[in-house]
């Protein structure tokens, strides 16, 4: 390949040479991690791992462009799908597994100096604060867990027919013909994300109630929402949005001060050995 064809971002781990990641000494490193699931009849099944990474090269490419020494490290593509284990070839991730792929991770990156890590989450079955608290205890690195897909949740009611957070819904039907138009089959192939409100009124309308549901019975399409309303123009604006509110955030993130509240890292003398 000739020198002119070089197109290497230094803070995309993925495509970064070591000449370049030495060069660039990136202080946060940021972990996007999305799921590989069914996503109604009409979204490819990466579409969580997409969202994630496409959002954390294009925030931390303006974050950077601004002065940050932000990296995105590789997507982890497996998330929480414990609920839709009847769908063909959707995988599953166990937390205990989450939680040793993060510890890992962290750990690495604790013994090259990088001590603050951005966990982008794409997967609404995906939640990592016990597992943050736990590495915390063991390592002195100071994580942050950001869901993505909330970031432009306040545009949702200005922009979208249907304003709640689902599944291959409106919102990430959007998405992903903003970003990978390529891989959305014709809408009329979709169904519409229709789901079984349940027999059980306060189980499943009470505020701060919570337990996992079927995925089958809940849905008979496996979508969330009805998503005949997408587009790719509402899917650029949701997505710059994000993109604008991550950049903003890993440059305070990256520019704070160590021990500067709420960036406060513990250096406890018995950390856990592995
Ligand atoms: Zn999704």
């Amino acid at each position: 390949m000739s020198e002119t064809n070089f197109r290497a971002r230094p803070y995309i781990l993925h495509e970064a040479n070591y000449h370049q990641t030495r060069e660039f000494r990136p202080n946060v490193a940021i972990l996007p991690w999305g799921a590989t699931e069914a996503h109604n009849w009409h979204l490819p099944h990466g579409t969580d791992t997409i969202e994630a990474s496409a959002l954390a090269e294009a925030a931390a490419g303006k974050a950077v462009a601004a002065g940050a020494h932000c990296l995105v490290l590789p997507t982890i593509p497996f998330g929480n799908n414990n609920t839709q284990l009847t769908q063909t070839a959707t995988i599953t991730m166990r937390t205990a597994t989450q939680h040793a792929v993060l510890f890992d991770v962290a750990d690495s990156l604790v013994r090259q100096g990088i001590r603050r890590l951005v966990l982008l989450n794409f997967h609404g079955g995906n939640e990592f604060k016990a597992i943050i608290r736990d590495i915390m205890l063991d390592i002195p690195i100071f994580i942050v867990q950001i869901h993505g897909f909330k970031l432009a949740s306040g545009q949702f009611p200005k922009l979208l027919q249907e304003s709640h957070l689902g599944h291959a819904d409106e919102f990430e039907t959007s998405l992903l013909l903003h970003l990978t138009p390529h891989w959305v089959a014709p809408l009329d192939s979709a169904g519409t994300g229709a789901t079984n409100p349940g027999n059980l009124p306060l189980l499943t309308s009470t505020p701060g109630v919570w337990f996992p549901r079927d995925w089958e019975t809940l849905t008979a399409d496996t979508g969330d929402g009805n998503p005949k309303q997408a587009t790719a123009a509402k899917g650029e604006k949701l997505f710059q949005q994000s993109v604008d509110v991550l950049a903003k955030l890993l440059l305070e993130f990256g520019n704070a001060n160590d021990g500067e509240f709420p960036l406060i890292i513990r250096y406890w003398q018995s950390c856990r050995t592995v």
